[in-house]
């Protein structure tokens, strides 16, 4: 009798430890492993703090959103959602700084750097034009390519997966149509240094434009199109990514900001927002345009500039069925679900949400030259945001664990490219916190690199 009590209290322990384990670890039959379970804190619920979540909590990881805004706007919302392997030039190419210098006094224009005496802002475009040779920009065609076609293969995934329902990866490619015979001999270029990475670009006569996009008039010479890239509605993704993640455990707080990080023997043991204080074995920071602030409580430095960028929405029946890039003007225009999304400048003026009515003008204007009869209302107009691109000097995203700080990763830097490489980037962070193999090498975002 008591040896049968022995074994009913034994095997009642062995239940109760197990249960234990399976609520601590969140317990997936898919991708169970005790080892891996951490608490992780992600600092930031745009694109890439998103994804991120979403690739810890597949793995298992206990995770906890902190993001000071609703998450229903910035730049993880306002972008032109393209997925672009064929961007292979980053923004710092040789001549940028002559343009930027051209356009300084011109706040119209679509590359703006505000004059000003900022040290940092004056570090970062030293370190900008440091950057900006022709072999440096030729090193990280091949590395942008990667991290492109990888993170295009992880939307394709969770589009398949089902878990963010039914959304859109519009496959038509992109336009890069040019009024000009310099634009369209600068993409040309691009083609066939493209061409060599295995991204092809074809010309398109204004026949073979007409017959892909039938219901427009362009007022154009020409365009090029791109196969390679695709794209979506941002705004919907963003917001099933965030249903998903709270219907799957993930503690999301919206309007928290964090404020400080206490940094003792080389790791971070709380997290300080304006309501509460928080503990996690590791700390991601992905806070886009901000993660800079955030890194320097911890005495780290990464140069980082906010790109400022318009967008202008409208329901309006505009008969473009396929997203183009407006070359000379740089807009981009997005047939998204619902709605048509007009984008575009890269503004240089620090941290701030201002609306420059001049700059939205630019790109309404802009869109009505290159579309014959399309007329940009006021109402759109007056509409439209802005979001903050975080912007590295290389145009190459900031992915991995500075020296100093044991349990941090950084993730941000992705500039023009940030939702495309929001997943890629969400993979990555969580391979190196479940400890797995890499799907790239990622030396060439290390966030200490040298400029
Ligand atoms: C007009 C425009 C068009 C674009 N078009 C494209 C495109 O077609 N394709 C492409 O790939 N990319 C495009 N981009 C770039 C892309 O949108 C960005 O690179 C990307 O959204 C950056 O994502 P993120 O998650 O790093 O930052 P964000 O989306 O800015 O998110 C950062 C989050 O961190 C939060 N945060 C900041 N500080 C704190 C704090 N202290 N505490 C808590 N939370 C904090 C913010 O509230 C914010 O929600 C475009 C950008 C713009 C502006």
């Amino acid at each position: 009798m008591v040896k049968e009590i022995e074994r009913n209290v034994f095997t009642f322990s062995i239940l109760c430890v197990t249960w234990r384990l399976v609520l601590k670890c969140q317990w997936n039959p898919k991708n169970y492993d005790m080892g891996q379970n951490k608490s992780v804190i992600v600092v930031g619920g745009g694109i890439v703090g998103l994804s991120t979540a979403y690739f810890l909590q597949k793995e298992g990881h206990q995770v906890t959103v902190l993001d000071k805004s609703g998450i229903d706007a910035g730049a993880s919302f306002v972008n032109a959602g393209y997925l672009t392997p064929s961007h292979i030039i980053s923004l710092a190419s040789p001549g940028m700084i002559t343009k930027g210098l051209k356009y300084m006094f011109n706040s119209s224009s679509p590359f703006y750097m505000k004059p000003r005496l900022d040290f940092e802002f004056m570090q970062w475009a030293w370190y900008f034009k440091k950057s900006s040779t022709k072999e440096k920009v030729a090193k990280a065609m091949p590395v942008i390519r990667d991290i492109n076609l990888l993170s295009r293969g992880l939307f394709e995934a969770i589009k398949a997966s089902g878990d963010l329902g039914d959304f859109k990866i519009g496959d038509k490619g992109l336009l890069m149509v040019y009024q000009t015979d310099e634009a369209r001999d600068h993409e040309m270029e691009v083609v066939q240094k493209a061409g060599e990475l295995g991204l092809e670009g074809k010309e398109l006569s204004m026949q073979e434009l007409k017959t892909i996009e039938p219901n427009v008039e362009f007022n154009a010479k020409g365009a090029i199109l791109w196969e390679c890239d695709r794209h979506t509605t941002p705004p919907l993704i963003m917001q099933r990514m965030l249903e998903y993640l709270v219907k799957s455990g993930v503690s999301v707080h919206k309007n928290e900001a964090v404020l400080d990080m206490s940094l003792s023997a080389g790791k971070i043991t709380e997290v300080k927002t304006d309501k509460g204080i928080y503990q996690a074995d590791e700390i991601v920071l992905a806070a886009g345009s901000w993660t800079s602030h955030l890194a320097k409580k911890l005495n780290l430095k990464l140069p980082l500039q906010a790109g400022k960028g318009y967008r202008i929405n409208t329901e309006a029946n505009t008969g473009i069925t396929m997203p183009a890039i407006l070359m000379e003007k740089k807009i981009a225009v997005t047939p998204m679900e619902g709605f048509t999304r007009f984008a575009g400048t890269m503004e240089f003026s620090g941290i701030n949400h201002k609306i420059r009515k001049e700059r939205v003008e630019a790109i309404a204007k802009g869109v009505e030259y290159y579309y014959k009869g399309l007329h940009v209302s006021e109402t759109d107009k007056n509409n439209a945001r802005c979001g903050l691109r975080p912007v590295s000097p290389d145009g190459l995203p900031y992915i991995g664990r500075p020296k100093a700080v044991e349990n941090l990763v950084v993730a941000t830097g992705h500039a023009m490219m940030g939702w495309s490489l929001g997943p890629a980037t969400g993979k990555m962070v969580t391979e190196l916190i479940s400890g797995n193999k890499l799907s790239m090498d990622i030396a060439p975002f290390n966030p200490e690199r040298k400029f």
